[in-house]
């Protein structure tokens, strides 16, 4: 027997068909769907338009929140680290981080990785609006052991479920101030979204639902270390709909190997082949993310060797100099070598861009997501 699929991952005409095993007639599944997905009730209690039996059946298939907002850091700069806690006790991290219309468009910060679209604004948002991209998590910790990335530091303790996964955002838009609306979603808090596929497509196809939250494919970029098999599927999936940023970090094999294990599997140049292959719209680049840490992948010849490597590929890049993480002895570049990088890869022809650090005065920057401040 197949596994039955948890009440909270579950699409409209799945919905269907579980609703007609109770004897409920098919109406009740767009009902459903859209307490949850899109008004974000997920205790059928408070399913109001549900028959009583109806709830009690839904709360004994288990349907309930699968996570709990535990803590909400709050940065300097306006970025929100929200704590939450799953059901069986494990915490993890989301991020929201509000885009000030300037720095959308002059910055290509972590908040916007995702380009400027011409998408309508979400339900009667008005001009003052401000954008919020947030980013989520895909696993508790992670299996990659990227050297520099506090994430995988303790391993991978478990895959996020879909529910989980889509769970973060309906929290996250409870948060939201008034003058705040939902803009973009990254796929880039803790895991590695390619090693739990399954899990994460079910979840973009629940928060891009037109019943639900009605995300647009578009303003969803998803950030991985580029395992070949998940990017195909990706594109397959999903048509090239969703924007792909790629932690490359440096095109040189020995470099990469040592910087990120998973290279001696899935070399640059395969890495490369895959996204030759991705179906992306014309108009919506590559990200490739390129973490500069001091000493390592920062030379002059690494960013000619970059250059040279992502020819004939419709990217842009972005740099990011590393954020420090506990324990670690790598750190950024000094600031004149990073322009200089920049200046090898602007002067090759290619779009780069410096993120602006966010949140790292509460652990919430790039590759920080970590339990820092509660017990596991
Ligand atoms: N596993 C996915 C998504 C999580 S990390 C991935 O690897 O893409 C999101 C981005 O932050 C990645 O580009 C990652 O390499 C980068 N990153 C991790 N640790 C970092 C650090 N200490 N400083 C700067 N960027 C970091």
């Amino acid at each position: 027997m197949p596994q039955p699929i948890d009440p909270l991952a579950r699409l409209p005409e799945e919905w269907v068909e579980a609703l007609a095993a109770l004897g409920e007639p098919p109406y009740r599944a767009a009902q459903i769907f859209r307490w949850i997905h899109h008004r974000g009730v997920i205790d059928p209690e408070a399913m109001t338009n549900l028959p009583k039996a109806l709830r009690l059946a839904l709360h004994e298939a288990g349907l309930a929140p699968p996570l709990q907002l535990e803590r909400e850091h709050r940065s300097a700069d306006g970025a929100r680290k929200l704590v939450a806690r799953l059901n069986d006790g494990a915490a993890i991290e989301t991020v929201l981080l509000p885009v000030s219309p300037s720095s959308a468009v002059t910055d290509a910060d972590a908040a916007a990785v995702v380009d400027d679209d011409d998408e309508p604004k979400a339900d009667g948002a008005h001009e003052a609006t401000i954008r919020v991209t947030q980013c989520i998590s895909t696993q508790v910790g992670c299996a990659l052991g990227c050297v520099f990335c506090a994430s995988g530091a303790a391993g991978l303790k478990r895959h996020l479920t879909a529910g989980e996964i889509s769970a973060q955002v309906l929290l996250g838009r409870d948060l939201l101030e008034p003058n705040e609306s939902l803009g973009n979603v990254v796929l880039m808090g803790m895991g590695e979204p390619l090693h739990n596929y399954d899990a994460t497509a079910r979840a973009i196809r629940l928060l891009t639902h037109p019943a639900g939250l009605g995300l647009s494919p578009r303003r969803i970029t998803l950030s991985t270390v580029g395992l070949p098999d998940g990017l195909r599927r990706l594109g397959e999936d999903f048509g090239g709909q969703i924007g792909l940023a790629i932690s490359l970090h440096s095109a040189n094999n020995v470099t990469r190997s040592a910087l990120m294990p998973v290279n001696r599997r899935h070399p640059v140049g395969e890495l490369l082949e895959a996204l030759r292959h991705y179906p992306a719209p014309p108009g919506r680049p590559i990200t490739i993310e390129i973490a500069l840490i001091r000493g390592q992948n920062d030379g002059l010849a690494d960013a000619r060797q970059l250059a040279k490597a992502l020819r004939g590929l419709r990217v842009k890049i972005n740099l990011i100099p590393m954020n420090p993480i506990d324990g670690s002895p790598f750190g950024p570049p000094a600031s004149a070598q990073i322009r200089a990088f920049q200046d090898v890869l602007r002067d090759a022809g290619y779009l780069c861009f410096l993120r602006r650090r966010r949140g790292d005065d509460v652990a919430a920057a790039c590759g920080q997501l970590v339990r820092r401040d509660v017990p596991g």
